[in-house]
């Protein structure tokens, strides 16, 4: 058992920290935001994600894991303090460290007895070594220069929609330390996560923090690629969808990441590849690959958009489009950076109406878009979306949007004309109930 408090209780902070707590380990969550903290003691969630409810309610319910506003307690018996605050886009493309630094400077302030902090948020090279600096900068301002302490990288690779299942099986746990001592603890703690023989890899921090944006940017890459071929694919033919299966059998190239689709979105791969791209600019190296891969995203994004215009040209005045799905991607109420702000902002600048449908993110797509909240209407219910419509737009692949009852929505559509932005349905379907339909490098005619 460790003693373990997470400053940061978001997406990362409340999965790591209900998963340390599940193992066994007393862990204290930490936020400045008070009403997030407040609804977490009674086990109201800020966020949705499947089986944490679950693991925050025992948790919670058998003691081992707690949350409170106030740093000092969280780290008052801790052993390990991971920070897992947000590192979110500046205006230029850089991380914002302001959050990583500015707790790093509320653990210093407070640390009385030796702790290991642990960077999990995804920080740019160097920054786990900045963190130190400010500990020490701290400590010495507040006379307790002797109190030890270490810094370890550990950036965390749980994806959304999946966070409890990806970070209780991890493929690998990367830990950057130099240090003997810190490497065997940050194995002790990780070791009943990685009974599957997944590896733990100990290497430097510096190895460790890229590591981070490497993977992401290469995954990144994958989809910009699949996004730019299925383009040309639309233009002088083939399907993307068999392509993608005649690739996917090499293994060198494998199955995983490979759909085209409306672009990717998310709190991690847009901005993670703009700071890739700001610290090669910074170092005088020009990151081209991850350049691409950030510029066919931001096409990817507006191809929908152009597909509609061509079918019902630049003034929407007057049309209703159904929208099915806003998160940025399925199993998460996270619309940061989703396909679906320039889909929804473009059509409603066109003058269209938007009746949006998404099992999860409603609420969180009332606060994106409030701007145009006399644009668009949410329902409750998948098909209340399509009533009336001049056509509907599969923005995010949900499940339950995978077999439609296409006769029924043949019935409440206004125009039978479907923009598929995930490449959800099978040509035989759509030509037997007599759809208009449009899809991402298919080359479908229909
Ligand atoms: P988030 O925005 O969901 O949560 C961050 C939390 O930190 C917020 O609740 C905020 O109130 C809190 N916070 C900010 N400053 C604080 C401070 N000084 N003290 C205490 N709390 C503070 O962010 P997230 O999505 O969990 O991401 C956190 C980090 O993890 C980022 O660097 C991100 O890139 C990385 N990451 C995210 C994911 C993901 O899927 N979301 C996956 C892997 C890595």
């Amino acid at each position: 058992m460790m003693k373990i408090c997470m400053v940061g209780t978001g997406y990362v902070g409340l999965v790591t920290g209900a998963c340390f707590a599940d193992m066994g380990n007393e862990v204290w969550c930490v936020d400045v935001d008070e009403v997030k903290i407040t609804n977490l003691k009674a086990a109201i969630l800020p966020i949705y994600e499947p089986g944490l409810k679950e693991l925050v309610e025992r948790n919670l319910k058998e003691g081992r894991l707690r949350f409170t506003t106030e740093i000092k307690l969280g780290i008052e018996d801790a052993l390990l303090c991971f920070i897992t605050v947000g590192t979110p886009p500046c205006e230029d493309g850089s991380a914002d460290l302001s959050y990583i630094f500015s707790a790093a400077q509320a653990i210093g302030q407070c640390m009385n007895h030796y702790l290991i902090v642990v960077t999990k948020s995804t920080v740019p090279v160097g920054t786990t070594e900045k963190v130190r600096d400010i500990i020490r900068q701290e400590l010495k301002v507040s006379a307790r220069e002797h109190v030890g302490f270490d810094v370890v990288s550990n950036p965390e690779f749980l994806k959304e929609g999946a966070a409890v299942e990806d970070f209780m099986r991890p493929d690998r746990v990367v830990i950057g330390t130099e240090n003997i001592g810190t490497a065997e603890l940050m194995k002790q703690l990780y070791k009943p996560f990685v009974r599957n023989q997944n590896p733990i890899l100990i290497m430097d921090t510096k190895s460790a923090e890229m590591t981070k944006y490497a993977a992401n940017v290469m995954l990144a890459a994958r989809i910009s690629f699949m996004n730019e071929i299925a383009q040309l694919c639309d233009i002088v033919g083939g399907d993307i969808t068999n392509i993608r299966t005649g690739i996917a059998a090499d293994h060198r190239i494998g199955r995983q990441f490979l759909y085209a689709g409306a672009g990717y979105g998310g709190s991690c791969f847009p901005k993670d590849v703009k700071e890739l791209i700001n610290l090669g600019y910074k170092n005088g190296l020009e990151m081209a690959i991850a350049t691409a891969v950030h510029e066919v995203n931001e096409r990817q994004k507006h191809y929908l958009v152009d597909m509609i215009r061509k079918r019902f040209g630049e003034k929407l005045d007057g049309m209703r489009f159904g929208v099915w799905g806003l998160a940025f991607k399925p199993q998460t109420d996270d619309m940061r950076e989703a396909p679906s702000l320039v889909i929804v902002q473009s059509l409603i600048n066109m003058g269209a109406k938007i009746v949006a449908f998404d099992p999860q993110a409603i609420k969180e797509a009332q606060q994106v878009f409030e701007d145009y909240a006399d644009h668009i209407q949410y329902v409750g219910d998948m098909m209340e979306a399509v009533n009336d419509a001049d056509a509907l737009i599969l923005i995010t692949d949900w499940r339950q949007f995978r077999q439609p009852d296409f006769s029924d929505m043949k019935s409440r559509m206004r125009q039978l004309v479907l923009f598929d932005g995930r490449n959800q349905y099978d040509f035989e379907q759509i030509e037997k109930y007599g759809f208009e339909y449009y899809c991402i490098g298919r080359n479908y005619r229909g």
